[in-house]
């Protein structure tokens, strides 16, 4: 049996994006920016893939900047702001322990310039207090960034309640909602955002290619020079095939999403019940409620959470431990570490991110198979050793 459980990782494009990638690919792949009728006919369609995500995150077309991803939608939005407000003397910038590296390493290299960074940290359960955003605001603070949901554990923010504070403050405000568009309802005008970065890979679109969501009046500068695409704001020859196969995806998912939300809730109970019940000494990362209904975060004590996914690989089930990005490093997840997982256990970390695909059947799958391999790895866990003779006591 094969189970892909690494939706937050990547999903598989939707046949309609499939469909609508390969028809823009074959007839419409003018240059958006010739005058004749092929030209005229890319930005015909880019005009109209323009307005239909405008129309499903309540924004206005002209808010709408294709971006290669969710990575540079994030930098752009935070580079922006964050050069606007040093004009201002404003060169504190606010966040979450918990974000992407997409945000953490360009207010990382922003620290670097001079920048002030303040990482707000989270709770036990992964979500991050307003209070605590409120109480890192000054009068210097030049923008906020606190993403929707997050990547490793599914946990989602009180982002709304942030956006409010932030215009409250005068403070401009990002989110990355990589997570969350195409899972969960997003509405640019009630989560009160001026920046909101998508990607389309994450729900079921090509590769490559996201949305900077930037209010009217908010701070925009280009990360690229060139021509004059995307009103100046990203130079590059617009990917029309890539952004029609996003719109189709994202139209998809928000038309399939009360069907599919309610499918993944009750695959996510399974599985965390099921966890629960078949392994010892292990614990859910995240709040079991405040989550994307497609994460299963679990910590397993006395497992070495690569040898675990290898095992699982072995077993045709694709998994992550923390991000793809941490994948490869020995560090662990900061993530993990934020929520007050000590190392050890940080270590022993796997994610299931379910996607609509995904069924009952492949749930008994992974509820039959993960207590197998983490008795298997456990097996030969120096660390587990310790912890059943006594030598160390067990955390979870
Ligand atoms: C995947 C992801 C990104 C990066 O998006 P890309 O399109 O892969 O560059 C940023 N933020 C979050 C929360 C993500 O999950």
């Amino acid at each position: 049996m094969f189970v892909y459980a690494d939706h937050a990782a990547t999903a598989k494009m939707r046949p309609c994006a499939m469909r609508a990638y390969e028809e823009a690919a074959q007839n419409t792949y003018g240059n958006a920016s010739s005058l004749h009728t092929l030209g005229q006919q890319a930005k015909d369609l880019l005009t109209s893939c323009r307005e239909k995500i405008a129309s499903i995150l309540n924004a206005d077309p002209r808010e709408i900047y294709f971006t290669s991803g969710g990575s540079e939608a994030d930098n752009q939005a935070i580079f922006s702001a964050a050069y606007a407000g040093a004009k201002k003397g404003k060169k504190r910038l606010v966040s979450t322990a918990i974000e992407h590296h997409a945000v953490l390493h360009a207010l990382e290299k922003l620290a670097r310039e001079g920048f002030e960074v303040v990482l707000v940290p989270v709770a036990p359960n992964g979500i991050v207090s307003v209070k605590d955003v409120e109480n890192a605001i000054d009068e210097n603070t030049a923008l906020v960034s606190v993403m929707l949901a997050n990547n490793e554990i599914g946990t989602l923010q009180p982002v709304a309640k942030i956006g409010e504070l932030c215009r409250s403050r005068g403070v401009l405000f990002h989110t990355d909602a990589v997570q969350a568009v195409g899972h969960i309802p997003v509405d640019v005008a009630e989560l009160g955002c001026d920046y909101l970065a998508l990607s389309a890979h994450k729900f079921g679109g090509p590769k490559g290619v996201g949305v900077l969501f930037a209010k009217k009046g908010a701070p925009l500068a280009s990360l690229i020079e060139g021509g004059a695409q995307e009103k100046n704001k990203r130079a590059g020859t617009e990917d029309v095939p890539a952004i029609a196969g996003m719109t189709a995806a994202l139209e998809a998912s928000v038309a399939d999403m009360p069907a599919t939300s309610a499918l993944l809730k009750r695959l996510q109970d399974k599985l965390i019940d099921g966890i629960y019940e078949r392994v010892p000494h292990c614990s859910l990362n995240g709040d079991r409620e405040n989550r994307l209904p497609s994460n299963v975060s679990f910590c397993f004590e006395g497992v070495e959470g690569e040898a675990l996914l290898l095992y699982l690989n072995d077993e045709g089930i694709c998994a992550s431990s923390g991000s793809a990005c941490t994948s490869g490093s020995l560090d662990p997840s900061h993530v993990l570490l934020a929520i007050g997982r000590v190392h050890d256990v940080a270590h022993g970390s796997l994610r299931l991110s379910l996607g609509e695909e995904n069924t009952e059947a492949d749930v008994d799958y992974l509820l039959e198979k993960i207590p197998a391999v983490v008795a298997r790895v456990r097996s030969f866990s120096p660390v587990w050793r310790d912890l059943m003779s006594g030598k160390r006591q067990f955390i979870l």
